[in-house]
């Protein structure tokens, strides 16, 4: 796995693939509070296609000297609402991997 990106071990390949993957497993899923199906993210751009940004879920409110204990994530916004939801990055990975193994 490349570290081009100092903030995370997750490369811009991957972040495109976890997309598809995530889009693909939840194609025409509906926002629980609106109802609407179309959903938008946070993306940093790409060399050739857009990538989403990496956020991290805290997993403690404990003051940390160093990385926090966190879920990185990316995020999916309802475009009528705001809802925004979260998709586990290494729960992502262990089920592509497991797709392509
Ligand atoms: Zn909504």
């Amino acid at each position: 796995m490349s570290t081009d990106r100092p903030d995370h071990p997750y490369d811009g390949n991957f972040l495109h693939e976890a997309l598809q993957y995530v889009a693909a497993k939840t194609n025409n899923a509906k926002c629980p509070f609106c109802g609407n199906t179309n959903w938008t993210y946070e993306n940093e751009g790409g060399v050739l296609v857009p990538v989403p940004k990496v956020a991290y879920v805290p997993m403690s409110n404990r003051a940390f000297f160093g990385p926090a204990p966190a879920i990185p994530v990316i995020t999916l916004t309802c475009t009528e609402c705001g809802f925004v939801r979260h998709h586990n990055l290494p729960m992502v990975k262990t089920r592509i991997d497991g797709s392509n193994g």
